[in-house]
């Protein structure tokens, strides 16, 4: 592995933690209103909570915005799939909540692994998040008395977990579309559903753009702008089967990165607990149980390894309640990575449900027998319904069946305080930034990212970026779009060409199992470095065998997945090689070389407190990378117990 020595700096501003936000408002400049923001053009790559909620709130303040999406229209961003709920500081439940507590879960939930400032703003914008959707309309949970109703989530002691029944993202969704088409109505958002990001043109340093290819008709357009936001969402289908929509993909930003934008901690990759098991080798995606389960339901399996019985017939002496054995203080609301990693280990010594041996039960009858069946329905109905569709089986009368799968990538592209890229003028929101979440999300975290980064912090960072730029001369006819349009029409003519025998998804479906295998829930030196090869090989075998009908001038899904697996199979080496030069256990890192004796992660803060960000070099080279040593002035680094 080659060390670069750039020495990243976040820019973070000076002062106490929780002015900085503040005093950044302070010290940086402003568009004034009218006519002068007009004169700017934001391109927005994303219409989820990021995405949307930017688009939204800069085309509130007057600039002019062009936002693209891969569905057909803006709801249909993967936002609308999250159940659970978002987090919010709001100390509702007088639980001795505050925006400090929130703080301190988060950093402590990412095992010391994120930027204290980023995660600090975070928690303070919080609430403001909860008040602005209210204000838009979406229906929270409520209590008898009106007031807005909490949940308890992994890996804290307080409720802080706002929700809409389980389907908290889509409601989130509906109140960022509701401000987005007023934008629209209002002429200062165009919308282009339909539309997939191809490439960025970076012109003398500054990002000035983006070719995209019109899916429904594979026309291939140029698009010039001011300043560039990417907040495209997760890569997790990355392991093909992952919680996430088929079409979730990397190519915006794995393409910024081949531009020079710098890819931070590409190996942190959360494995959801409480997924639907696997079924067969013919399905396209993995079905997720919200957290929120966790809530009510127990975690078990049986205690001889091997018991195939139906979980009714096995008396409640033979059941181990492993997460409440191993982990008392937080039982079965233990943070992800702890949950996924306890469930792999049982499964590992033949402890698991009758349906295979990669699946352990969550059981809801102590929760009917003490709350009722009602209460529990209004709770979580609609996910029980999910459940019962897939496996046939009622969690009301059976317990339910889960295991790990992958789900929320934590590593991305790498921003400063202001959310910017290595490259001038380049945003990145939401998910696929590396920011905030450090070695492992905590539940409801994402959401709350989503629209602090959508609706308070690129607009604002984006702001003062114009403030002190010059409104760009250069337009869509200047020779730096034309090279990058003609190397993206090469690209996809040399896709089309290759005219071999395998398909997208056989090849999509190896590089998926080598990365659960060897870059999954754990992995040791020998593995990282046999996935290495095989990747290697595997894109050898889609540049020579890989089978694509169709043309480049109609819509081709297969011309479409291909092009985003390309990226899959070069962003899954730099995760593998990151997980290899990370000689800890971090958060969703589990290395096997770097464990307790009791099992647990063990983190190596001399040596790995840094966020790491790799350049890329070239085909076929080896990626560099460059370190942001992270400081901690706000928080002792411990060791992470939740026993
Ligand atoms: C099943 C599930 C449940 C979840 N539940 C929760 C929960 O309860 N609480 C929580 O906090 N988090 C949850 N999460 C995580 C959370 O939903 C996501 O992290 C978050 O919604 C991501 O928002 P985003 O705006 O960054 O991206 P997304 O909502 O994924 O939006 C990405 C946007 O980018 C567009 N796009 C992508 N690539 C391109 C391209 N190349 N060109 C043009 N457009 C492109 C897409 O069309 C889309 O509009 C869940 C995730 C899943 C998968």
């Amino acid at each position: 592995m080659t060390t670069g020595n750039r020495v990243l700096d976040a820019r973070i501003p000076a002062g106490p933690l929780a002015d900085k936000w503040d005093r950044h408002a302070m010290d940086n400049p402003l568009v004034a209103p009218g006519g002068n923001r007009r004169k700017f053009t934001v391109i927005v790559v994303g219409t989820g909570l990021a995405g949307g909620g930017a688009a939204a709130t800069l085309g509130e303040l007057g600039y002019n915005v062009l936002n693209f999406c891969i569905q057909d229209t803006p709801r249909r961003a993967h936002s609308v799939a999250a159940q659970g709920g978002i987090n919010a500081a709001k100390n509702y439940q007088n639980d001795s909540d505050s925006v400090q507590r929130l703080f301190y879960d988060t950093i402590k939930g990412g095992d010391y692994r994120s930027r204290e400032a980023n995660v600090y703003r975070l928690a303070q914008l919080s609430t403001a998040i909860i008040d602005q959707s209210v204000a838009m309309g979406v229906p929270f949970a409520r209590e008898y008395g009106g007031a807005l109703a909490n949940r308890s989530f992994g890996g804290v002691q307080v409720s802080r977990t706002f929700y809409a029944r389980g389907q908290t993202g889509q409601q989130l969704l509906l109140g960022v579309y509701s401000a987005l088409v007023r934008q629209v109505e209002a002429g200062t958002v165009r919308m282009y559903p339909r539309h997939e990001m191809l490439d960025l043109v970076v012109v003398d340093g500054r990002a000035r753009g983006i070719i995209v290819r019109e899916l429904t008709t594979g026309e291939i357009k140029r698009f010039a702008a001011d300043a560039v936001v990417l907040a495209t969402g997760g890569y997790s289908p990355v392991f093909y089967l992952s919680t996430n929509a088929v079409n979730c993909n990397t190519t915006a930003i794995w393409r910024a990165h081949r531009r020079g934008a710098l890819f931070s901690n590409p190996c942190y990759t959360q494995i959801h607990p409480t997924a639907v098991p696997q079924m067969g080798d013919y399905q396209s995606k993995l079905t997720l149980m919200s957290e929120s389960l966790r809530n009510d339901g127990r975690v078990w399996v049986p205690k001889k390894p091997g018991d195939r019985r139906r979980p009714n017939e096995i008396p409640e002496a033979e059941r181990d309640y492993y997460l409440e054995r191993r982990y008392p203080a937080f039982g079965n609301l233990v943070p992800r990575d702890i949950a996924a990693r306890a469930a792999k280990v049982e499964c590992d010594q033949g402890k698991s449900a009758y349906f295979s041996s990669q699946s352990v039960y969550l059981d809801f009858a102590d929760a009917i027998k003490r709350l009722g069946k009602d209460v529990v329905g209004d709770r979580y109905g609609n996910l029980f319904d999910m459940y019962r569709e897939i496996i046939g089986d009622s969690p009301y009368d059976t317990p339910m069946m889960i295991y790990p799968a992958p789900h929320y990538t934590m590593g991305g592209l790498w921003v400063d305080y202001d959310l910017q890229g290595t490259i001038d003028g380049l945003f990145v929101a939401g998910e696929k930034n590396f920011s905030d979440h450090g070695a492992n999300r905590l539940g409801a975290s994402a959401l709350m990212q989503g629209l602090a980064d959508g609706y308070f912090v690129v607009p604002r960072v984006v702001a003062s970026y114009l403030a002190g730029a010059k409104v760009s001369t250069v337009k869509a006819d200047h020779e730096a779009f034309a090279a990058v349009e003609d190397e993206t029409r090469a690209h996809l003519k040399r896709l089309l060409a290759i005219k071999g025998k395998r398909t997208v998804r056989d090849i999509h479906w190896e590089l998926g199992r080598t990365m659960w295998d060897k870059v999954g829930m754990s992995r040791n030196a020998a593995g990282l470095n046999e996935a290495i090869a095989t990747i290697g090989k595997l894109r050898e075998s889609f540049w020579h065998d890989l089978a694509l009908t169709g043309s480049a001038e109609d819509l081709n899904k297969q011309l479409e997945q291909a092009n985003r697996l390309c990226d899959y199979l070069e962003l899954g080496e730099l995760m593998a090689r990151d997980a290899l030069m990370r000689e800890e256990s971090c958060g969703g890192h589990f290395r096997d070389e770097h464990q307790t004796p009791e099992g647990e992660a063990k983190r190596d803060d001399a040596n790995f407190a840094f966020v790491s960000a790799w350049e890329y070099t070239g085909p076929g080279r080896e990626p560099v990378m460059h370190k942001e040593p992270l400081v901690f002035e706000n928080v002792e680094l411990k060791t992470r117990s939740y026993k």
